[in-house]
């Protein structure tokens, strides 16, 4: 098979990159390769897809920002994503406030939506929310921080990743694209931009391209060959001597459902809905997702030493994690969780950019690279598949939905320029 631009992977990024490539180049063959079963089905499927624009880095804001408002587009369009802005809410204790005042200012000046809780407001909106531990040896042993502050960023909220992939899906086939199912890339196929027809090439005074990739259903010759394959990028990338500058990191869900955690679906004052806002706890950056349609509680916490990279195919949520780790702290601040066993729980891999925490566009001859996402890729996605298109395109800025501009190189892996984000709790 013979296309312009080859696809690799049908998880967000690859599928936003697509139809924007595809809405721009309609008259060039786009086409989508998969080695899973449907849209969508690696790590965004395993995703909490929550979203906020709340960052102290203009990077993270203008990526995210201008997605949010695109993903509000869409449910305009006619397609359900189930977007709730349910908000983000970080319980913070006295000193970890004042560790982000600075932050907290610069986001506001940017325009970031944000307000203060203190102590006793918390507690009159959050049933049975614990705010300090005096005398609680179990709390002592844990080093839980009291609770004194809590801030709120409203721009924020949830969505359902498996209908934002849909909708991307569907965008690209009504354009004209081709997604092929169960089709695994091998490897890619490397020759010279200028071919001489030689064995070997291309040899190492030669400029490298890469042609294509050879599948297990046959070759597929490109023009372009975008690997937006997640956490399983370098496996491709690596034996070209590419450097995907990403590595896998295994993350966490566990579902509960109960009446008793009813009391956090009937909260006034945070949102529309009701419902306790997207809650980050002061210890161990703990979080929990109230689902406002499920009516469930998702919960997770993002161990970072002693939890190694490595990538899994498969990778298998631990109970013994959720109770001997997570419980013991979610159940001292919310006692509503106190017995309350997981009803459903998964396990994915952050595809975890150590250096800076940004996304990486990157291009060689032939081939165009997106991916180290790490933990909001699906909040950053329509921005990333336009700046695909754009890099495509040979443009310095890429036009992101909301009017805003990003320059195209900023996420380069050489000529890089972000700012590490300093709103880190
Ligand atoms: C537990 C967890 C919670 C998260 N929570 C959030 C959140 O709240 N908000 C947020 O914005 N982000 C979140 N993320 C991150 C987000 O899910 C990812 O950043 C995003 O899904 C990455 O999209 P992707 O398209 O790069 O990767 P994927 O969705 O993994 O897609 C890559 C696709 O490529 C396919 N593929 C790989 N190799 C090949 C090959 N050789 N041939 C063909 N196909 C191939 C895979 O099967 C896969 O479908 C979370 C991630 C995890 C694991």
């Amino acid at each position: 098979m013979r296309c312009d631009i080859l696809v690799v992977g049908a998880g967000i990024l690859g599928l936003s990159s697509a139809y924007h490539l595809k809405a721009e180049n309609p008259r060039k063959r786009v086409v989508v390769i998969e080695r899973l079963r449907g849209p969508g089905e690696g790590n965004t499927a395993k995703s909490e897809a929550v979203f906020r624009n709340a960052f102290t880095s203009e990077t993270n804001r203008v990526l995210a920002s201008s997605s949010i408002e695109f993903f509000k587009h869409l449910e305009r369009e006619g397609y359900n994503l189930r977007l709730a802005f349910t908000g983000y809410l970080w319980l913070l204790s006295q000193e970890q406030f004042e560790g982000v005042g600075d932050a907290i200012r610069d986001m506001q000046r940017e325009g970031v939506r944000l307000t203060i809780y203190q102590r006793e407001e918390l507690e009159r909106m959050i049933p049975r929310l614990a705010t300090s531990f005096e005398g609680d040896e179990e709390a002592e042993l844990l080093g839980l921080p009291p609770i004194d502050v809590g801030l709120l960023a409203h721009n924020c909220g949830c969505l359902r990743a498996e209908a934002l992939t849909k909708a991307y899906e569907s965008m690209f086939l009504k354009l004209g694209g081709e997604i092929h199912y169960r089709v695994e890339a091998k490897r890619l196929i490397l020759g010279a931009v200028d071919e001489l027809g030689l064995p070997g090439e291309p040899h190492v005074w030669q400029e490298p391209r890469v042609r294509g990739v050879e599948t297990d259903r046959g070759v597929i010759e490109a023009e372009t060959t975008v690997v937006a394959a997640g956490v399983w990028a370098g496996r491709l990338l690596e034996p070209i001597g590419f450097d995907p500058c990403m590595r896998p990191k295994k993350r966490q869900i566990f579902v509960l459902s109960d009446e008793r955690l009813s009391v956090l679906f009937d909260i006034e004052g945070f949102n529309r809905h009701r419902v306790l806002p997207f809650t980050i706890l002061p210890k161990c950056s703990l979080y929990l997702k109230a689902e406002p349609y499920e009516k469930s509680v998702w919960v997770g916490c993002s161990d970072e030493i002693g939890r190694a990279f490595e990538l899994e195919d498969d990778p298998q949520p631990e109970l013994e994690y959720y109770k001997d780790d997570i419980y013991p702290i979610l159940m001292k601040y919310l006692p509503c969780f106190r017995d309350v066993r997981p009803v459903n729980m998964w396990a994915g891999q952050y595809a975890v950019n150590s250096f800076d925490g940004h996304p990486i566009v990157e291009s060689i001859p032939g081939l165009i690279y997106v991916g180290a996402a790490s933990g909001s890729g699906i909040m950053k996605s329509d921005a990333l598949g336009r700046i695909v298109a754009a890099l495509y395109a040979g443009r310095e800025w890429a036009e992101l939905f909301d009017g805003s501009r990003f320059r195209v190189s900023d996420l380069s892996i050489y000529r890089r320029r972000t700012e590490r984000e300093r709103f880190v709790i």
